[in-house]
């Protein structure tokens, strides 16, 4: 417990968003008008809904009571903390760690607050108190706040924002102050970012400096801090910042001239040069050409995620036509060209942690940082909330139960930086990195996934995630309390009760997963061997319901509901059998293991036949996978148990092997050893 030791101790050194039409171009200024008005879906609060189920809840408890402290204590111990008390003047000493260091501290101060909002605990929010009391100090008269710059190098003030991470800081500087206020109603980390906010808009748009960070964050943050405080200013400089991407930088507008910037009349000097070219070639920063000509994603990963989700924003809340096709046609590149089957994106073919090329998706090679799967499911949910369609939560789950979810251990403090389709001897997932940018990530996302189970239009009601629970959902100004029960994802049986305050009549989506259809995600990427005949129950008080539409990916229900109304689903969960597009070289003649979002892995453990190198081609059949819980393995998980048959390899031609797969989020949980996503098999697959 790290803050509650702290607090005892007196040396403290915190001490230590198709709708085609142009709306309004700029949102009001009323906060209360500050809702997104060309979105179909409103999202729902975080506090209107109670996870109590035997997968996400013990999650998020652990990060919770395991993840924060074990964040807060790293940043205590890292300097993170002590940095903002230097340079406010409270304690000597010179800055330690990154110019990314302050933003480590700001993503657990968001985490913490959507965690107070559901789970309320006066010793943290004192602790939190004071370090924002330590921030605020460390905050400059004029509103200028990086304990970096304050610390080391004061002249260098937004000299280079391409290159540091000043606005990347103040960015999640917003969040924090945001979720700080939503979770509280305290305003003094508020009135710091609003402080800060004033003094960059003093600086940058239009008629002052034509430039942009290099690395996209404090968009998306600035369009947070709009709808906290009805300031549209904030909203003009985020979209200012998103629109002055793709030209020249400087005093005023100028044209970007590709052939300019990338014109290397000599060969690169050495490798650093040659990968720096390359980077900006690929770009990196996605400054490459103005964002609404973007349609392809390229560079950074996490960058590009936080820039769509601010993309997406602006659509939202302007319906720009040409924001709404970029997100749109930015959204269908990435899911069906570059996600890996694990929901995760990013490769490291650029050495740039970022998009490849299409199809280009090595598994040993994947970047899939651990970041980049919080930046893709925030981008998701917007998207959902823009288009009303359920394939962006299809993206959005895979992701979550998948690529994100191995980012951290089962313990909520070991952390992968990279999530990689393969795995080594060497694979360890690390306590802490530096800069900690993706455990930090882990941090404040569970507590947001409340936010993703849920939304809202004044049609109806829209079930995205299926998560034992309750929630209290408001649709026209009454209430509609939603209990779900379901012990998904090992169980495809879900049971809604929908119980109004008073009988009405509206709709209930529930969203029909991509993966009980011909594949995982939308589109072609990937594909199962064989088509499922089963088919997906849906009853209503107990009679089976038929034809029920399908709307936008939801099962659309509508009637008049009154107390007590019940639902029930049931998605089939046979072991699929996956395939990749021909495309992805590294997939071909390969098979991977899914059950319901779950995607499953093979570890050296289970499986010491498999790993024999070279890796045996096999030949396997669905038929002969069971799936089996296991209530005292990896904290409950079932496991997928089968034989192959060795087609070639190691002179053993029609030997039969055991194999044991289990959930990829789970791998490297016990010992260290080889991990395969994707076995060899048989080529006329
Ligand atoms: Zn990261």
């Amino acid at each position: 417990m790290f803050y509650k030791e702290s607090v005892m101790q007196p040396k403290l050194s915190l001490f230590s968003i198709l709708i085609l039409m142009h709306i309004q171009p700029t949102p009001s200024a009323d906060a209360k008008d500050s809702t997104p008005a060309c979105q179909k879906l409103q999202p729902v609060n975080i506090n209107q809904v109670l996870i109590s189920d035997d997968f996400w809840a013990p999650r998020i408890r652990v990060n919770r009571e395991t993840g924060l402290q074990h964040a807060l204590g790293q940043l205590d111990e890292h300097g993170n903390l002590s940095n903002f008390a230097k340079a406010a003047g409270m304690i000597p000493g010179w800055h330690r760690g990154s110019h990314a260091y302050d933003s480590d501290v700001y993503k657990v101060i968001e985490g913490a607050a959507y965690s107070l909002m559901i789970h309320p605990d006066q010793q943290l929010e004192n602790f939190l108190d004071k370090l924002i009391d330590n921030i605020a100090a460390a905050q400059q008269d004029d509103g200028y706040l990086s304990t970096s710059f304050i610390l080391e190098k004061p002249e260098e003030k937004w000299q280079n924002v391409r290159r540091e991470h000043e606005m990347y800081c103040a960015g999640h500087l917003f969040e924090a102050a945001a979720a700080y206020y939503e979770a509280t109603g305290k305003r003094k980390l508020l009135n710091v970012a609003v402080k800060l906010a004033d003094h960059i808009d003093s600086i940058f748009g239009p008629g002052k400096r034509y430039d942009v960070p290099g690395h996209e964050e404090i968009e998306l943050a600035l369009i947070k801090l709009y709808r906290s405080t009805g300031e549209s200013r904030y909203f003009n400089l985020a979209k200012f910042f998103l629109d002055e991407r793709g030209y020249a930088h400087g005093e005023e507008r100028k044209p970007f001239d590709s052939s300019g910037l990338i014109r290397f009349s000599t060969p690169p000097q050495n490798r650093e040069e040659r990968i720096r070219r390359i980077m900006v070639r690929n770009g990196r920063m996605q400054d490459h050409r103005p964002v609404i000509e973007q349609t392809e994603a390229v560079g950074h990963a996490v960058r590009a995620g936080y820039l769509f989700s601010a993309m997406t924003d602006v659509a939202a809340a302007t319906g720009d036509p040409d924001y709404f096709n970029a997100v749109t046609l930015l959204w269908k590149d990435v899911v069906q060209k570059k996600i890996y089957l694990t929901g995760g994106v990013g490769t490291a073919q650029y050495y740039d942690e970022g998009f490849g090329d299409p199809y280009l998706l090595p598994n040993d090679k994947a970047y899939s940082e651990t970041c980049a799967q919080a930046a893709n499911i925030f981008w998701n949910h917007r998207m959902n909330l823009l288009h009303g369609h359920a394939k962006y939560i299809d993206v959005l789950e895979l992701s979550l139960y998948n690529a994100f979810l191995s980012g951290v251990s089962l313990s909520g403090d070991r952390f992968f930086y990279r999530n990689t389709l393969t795995g080594s001897e060497r694979s360890r997932r690390q306590e802490w990195f530096d800069p900690a940018c993706c455990p930090t990530n882990v941090v404040r996302m569970f507590p947001q996934i409340a936010r993703f189970a849920y939304a809202v239009d004044d049609q109806g009601l829209y079930i995205n995630l299926f998560v034992a629970g309750s929630s209290k959902l408001d649709l026209n100004n009454r209430s509609v309390k939603l209990t779900q029960e379901t012990n998904y994802p090992w169980d495809g049986r879900v049971r809604i009760s929908v119980d109004p305050e008073r009988e009405e009549s509206f709709s209930v989506n529930v969203r029909i997963p991509s993966w009980t259809q011909n594949g995982p995600l939308p589109g072609d990427l990937y594909r199962y061997a064989k088509e499922s005949a089963a088919q997906i129950g849906i009853g209503l008080n107990g009679h089976l319901l038929s034809d029920v539409p399908l709307k936008n990916g939801y099962a659309s229900i509508k009637r008049t509901w009154k107390k007590g109304d019940t639902i029930e689903m049931e998605f089939p969960l046979p072991v699929r059998l996956v395939l990749a597009h021909a495309k992805i070289e590294a997939d071909r003649n390969h098979t991977a293991l899914m059950r319901g979002p779950i995607v499953y892995c093979f570890e050296q453990i289970d499986n010491q036949d498999l790993f024999l190198s070279p890796m045996s081609e096999l030949q396997l059949d669905e038929a002969s996978f069971r799936p089996e819980f296991r209530e005292n393995l990896l904290d409950g998980v079932v496991i997928l148990r089968g034989t192959a048959r060795i087609k070639s390899g190691r002179n053993e031609e029609g030997k039969e092997i055991e194999l044991q797969a289990v959930p990829y989020y789970s791998w490297n949980n016990r010992e260290p050893g080889a991990m395969a996503v994707w076995i060899r098999t048989d080529p006329q697959r």
